[in-house]
């Protein structure tokens, strides 16, 4: 267990709802260790390119739901 306390060591958790989430070890002292629980791209700056391929009208039901349904979108 001591060797994976190492700051900058990633370490998979669950949280009281039963979720994996990675923390990454921040801090440690005698009494505490202190994760970084944020996704890695956290705080960048992104930039994405990508290309139009179709553009349709949204349909009523997509209108009444606010979200898009089909490849892409919400399934239900
Ligand atoms: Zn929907």
């Amino acid at each position: 267990m001591e060797d994976i306390l190492v700051i900058g060591t990633a370490v998979l958790m669950n949280n009281d709802e039963g979720h994996r989430l990675t923390g990454i070890i921040k801090g440690i002292t005698s009494t505490e260790v202190i994760m970084d629980f944020n996704h890695p791209m956290a705080d960048k700056e992104l930039h994405f390119t990508g290309t139009i391929v179709s553009v349709r009208p949204a349909t009523p039901d997509e209108i009444a739901h606010g979200h898009v349904h089909g490849d892409g979108g919400v399934h239900h």
